[in-house]
């Protein structure tokens, strides 16, 4: 570490910029987190069982069935009035031999174990002060303090500054839909089930959030989505009981409803140079199958890996770090990528053609046991 303040430092206090930070140290790297204090997130993330499995053995998390909610079906109907239409497709995770697909977890709480798992650790200082430059291996912070390190770690999402410092070039395409979300009640539960109602301007989920409660993940133009939050209380549950096709009965709203803005951002490689990215800094896009914090766990455990495969007592080690870990994650990242991508492009097209295939395809899953096994591993982040 000799002339640097630090081993690493991680830029992002973000859940994927935490979990990172855990990793580093617990790779017995000495660590500076810079975790400026933000406004809270409200979000939930459904988690799959391979990112599960990641944060047990990382120690963030002990069982998830007393933190979050079992995902066990996932239920799509499609809502549309096209032409072609798609059968109603049930996925159950006992077909593939598992209790459940995975867990839904608040992000707050998911929050609340990391920032404790992160107090245990004596090698882990983190620092409440966001970088305003970044040159090589020195940052400076919001509060003047300059700091250096060998490997620095991007976790500081979509508009990354430790990104654009390192020169990696990021594409960006913003959608003209956003996401609502927020916890609604319902009149009969929804057990374990995902039920997604699939319309022409996107999906109107409802994810399990235990006994009446479900979170809402609703994906439309977002003009349509201002003017429902705008029109009160009241107007929203008219819409959301018309959305939900009054399956579920009475609803009412357990939460203010948050809209955020939807992009599709690709980096040509997550890592040069001393420098990493994880989490959103590195991808994102709309949250359609749940991806995107699953990757961003995944981006940790690389870097986990890419830590614990390195000789950090011979010169260069991080730039070596760097380029193993782009390396391990190059093809998760356009795999998972161009799945979301074409899954989202899909249910929005209006194209008969695009009809056609989607209904097939939710046809073939139907009928097509090797089929559906396949769409439940790309699905599972199964590598
Ligand atoms: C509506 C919605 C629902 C979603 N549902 C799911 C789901 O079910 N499952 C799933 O896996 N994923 C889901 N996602 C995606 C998931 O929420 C994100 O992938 C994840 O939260 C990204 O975490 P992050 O830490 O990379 O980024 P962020 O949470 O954006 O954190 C970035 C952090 O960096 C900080 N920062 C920025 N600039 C600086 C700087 N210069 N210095 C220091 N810090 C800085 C910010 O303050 C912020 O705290 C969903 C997303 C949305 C929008």
């Amino acid at each position: 570490m000799s002339g640097f303040d630090a081993d690493a430092i991680v830029v992002g206090g973000g859940l994927a910029g935490v979990a990172a930070a855990i990793a580093v140290a617990k790779a017995g790297l000495q660590t500076i987190h810079l975790a400026p204090a933000g406004p809270p997130d409200r979000r939930t993330s459904a988690l799959m069982v391979p990112s599960v499995d990641y944060l047990r053995k990382a120690g963030l998390i002990d069982d998830p069935a007393a933190l979050g909610h079992a995902l066990t079906q996932i239920r799509i109907i499609d809502a549309t009035n096209r032409l072609i239409r798609a059968p109603e497709t049930l996925f159950d995770a006992a077909e593939a031999g598992m209790a459940a697909f995975g867990w839904n977890f608040a992000n707050l709480r998911l929050m609340e174990r990391f920032h404790a798992a992160a107090a245990e650790l004596p090698n882990l200082e983190t620092r409440n002060a966001g970088a305003t430059e970044l040159s090589g291996a020195s940052i400076t912070l919001a509060d003047g303090a300059h700091l250096s390190a060998p490997l620095i770690v991007g976790a500081d999402g979509k508009k990354s500054l430790v990104r654009a410092a390192a020169g990696i070039q990021a594409r960006e395409t913003a959608f003209t839909q956003a996401a609502l979300v927020c916890d609604l009640d319902l009149a009969r539960p929804i057990g374990g089930a995902s039920i997604e109602f699939h319309y022409p301007q996107g999906p109107f989920t409802l994810v399990p959030a235990g006994a009446n409660r479900a979170n809402l993940v609703w994906i439309d133009d977002r003009a349509v989505l201002d003017a429902a939050r705008a029109a009160g209380p009241e107007a929203l549950i008219a819409t959301f009981l018309e959305k939900s096709q009054r399956l579920f009965g009475a609803i009412t709203l357990a939460s203010p409803a948050f809209v955020f803005p939807l992009s599709t951002l690709s980096v040509d490689s997550a890592g040069a140079d001393g420098v990493v990215l994880v989490g959103e800094a590195a991808h994102a896009f709309p949250p359609i199958g749940a991806q995107g914090l699953n990757l961003g766990l995944r981006d940790v455990a690389d870097l986990a890996a890419a830590l614990a495969a390195i000789d950090r007592s011979t010169p260069g080690w991080a730039n070596r770090v760097s380029a193993d870990y782009a390396a391990r994650r190059a093809a998760d990242l356009a795999r998972t990528g161009g799945m979301v991508d074409t899954l989202f492009r899909s249910l929005l097209a209006d194209m008969i053609p695009a009809q056609a295939l989607r209904a097939g395809g939710l046809w073939a899953l139907k009928l097509a046991p090797g089929l559906r096994r396949q769409a439940f591993a790309v699905g599972m982040g199964n590598r």
